[in-house]
């Protein structure tokens, strides 16, 4: 699916500068490069505050918890707190909202977009009317790094004042409306896991917010939840950013572009050739003409099968020496953690389908051109044959 080995050698020579650096200065913990990166990243999607962290994980607990102690001057959420998200993504973005003391409420996907539906928001939130004091906010997900339809989120989310996070582990560098993803809500998530868009070697993630108090609340919590050791006001993590991985991404940032732009051509190309394949659906990306500047960063190129074919064309590609990947096979409410700790707006019959159907395909920036038709004849190949 990805060649990160490749990705490496054709930033050798940044990154090892960046490393070698560091081996010098010797500050691991919150050295130089981390300031660097959240100044950096902040300009780039033009926010206030961008707060380096540990992972993506810790992204959501850590605004999650910013939340609580902002909002309900509380530690945690209580479990009567409801947070509305979607069942159809990374088993995280559920299990933060537990971990917050919160309970999630799943609501179904749109079957185009992979993404929350915001009508079926809307919709549970007409039909809870009496218990809407107790969903407090809204946890999106920008699946794929397709970004969710953040004026419709964004307008529900005032009508009925609930929070808005942004889980953007997999959209980093997408846009809605002209705007970068991360940017609409209290507060953005990202991950630097290494498969993501821009991935580290290791374990990073990044929270992004225009609110000081968030951020503040934040930069206490991933160091034991004080402004210095010896004066702890919050029960708190240790969940920095290392230094040596801010570095990495220092140096990798640089290609960011280049390689989401890669990204994004050869997504034209499947989408070009796939598209006279009558059991398969292409990813999403005709956005509403009223909508401008819309961008989606590809981190899955994720296609999906009319009748039951998934798995056998998935076999038919491994027995052709290419890798595919579903994301994901179980939807979040069916996952034993979650049962008896999640409430459901429904049967979420999309979410369900789509577990059945989906297929992510290769798209890494560094594929050839001649690897890409492999994989376009491996598939029109495989519809031939049946
Ligand atoms: C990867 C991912 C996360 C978690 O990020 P980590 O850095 O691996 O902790 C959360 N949500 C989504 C949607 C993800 O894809």
């Amino acid at each position: 699916m990805l060649d990160l080995y490749s990705e490496y050698i054709y930033m050798k020579e940044e990154i090892d500068a960046a490393i070698q650096k560091c081996l010098k200065h010797q500050q691991w913990i919150l050295g130089p490069e981390v300031n660097e990166l959240e100044e950096k990243i902040s300009q780039y999607l033009g926010v206030k505050h961008c707060i380096g962290v540990s992972s993506g994980t810790d992204a959501l607990i850590l605004s999650l918890r910013a939340l609580a102690i902002k909002f309900k001057g509380q530690e945690y959420f209580n479990k009567a707190d409801c947070l509305i998200t979607t069942p159809f993504s990374f088993v995280a973005t559920g299990d933060t909202i537990i971990r917050s003391g919160a309970t999630p409420i799943f609501v179904d996907i749109d079957p185009k977009t992979y993404n929350i539906d915001p009508e079926n928001i809307e919709m549970y939130l007409l039909n809870h009317r009496s218990s809407i004091t107790e969903i407090v906010g809204i946890v999106i997900v920008n699946l794929y790094g397709l970004p969710c339809n953040m004026n419709k989120i964004m307008y529900i989310a005032k009508e009925y004042n609930l929070f808005v996070i942004e889980d953007c582990a997999q959209s980093f560098g997408a846009k809605w409306n002209g705007k970068y993803t991360g940017t609409f809500g209290d507060a953005g998530c990202f991950s630097f896991f290494p498969s993501k868009n821009l991935g580290g070697f290791g374990d990073g993630g990044m929270i992004s917010t225009d609110d000081n108090e968030i951020a503040e609340i934040v930069r206490m919590l991933i160091k034991h939840g004080g402004k210095d050791k010896y004066n702890v006001e919050h029960i708190g993590y240790n969940a920095r950013l290392d230094t040596i991985q801010a570095a990495v991404l220092l140096a990798k940032f640089k290609y960011f572009e280049e390689f989401t732009e890669r990204r994004r051509s050869i997504a034209e190309i499947y989408n070009k050739e796939l598209s006279s394949i009558n059991e398969l659906i292409l990813p999403y990306y005709n956005f509403p003409s009223s909508i401008m500047n819309c961008y989606h960063v590809y981190n899955q190129y994720t296609i999906r099968l009319r009748n039951n074919k998934r798995d056998k064309l998935q076999q038919y590609l491994k027995n052709k020496g290419i890798n595919t990947m579903v994301y994901y096979p179980v939807p979040l409410h069916r996952m034993k953690l979650f049962e008896g700790r999640c409430k459901l707006s429904g049967v979420l019959k999309n979410a369900e389908e789509a577990c059945k159907s989906v297929l992510s395909l290769p798209i890494e920036p560094l594929m050839r051109d001649y690897e890409i038709e492999y994989v376009i004849d491996g598939i029109k190949d495989f519809f031939k044959k049946r």
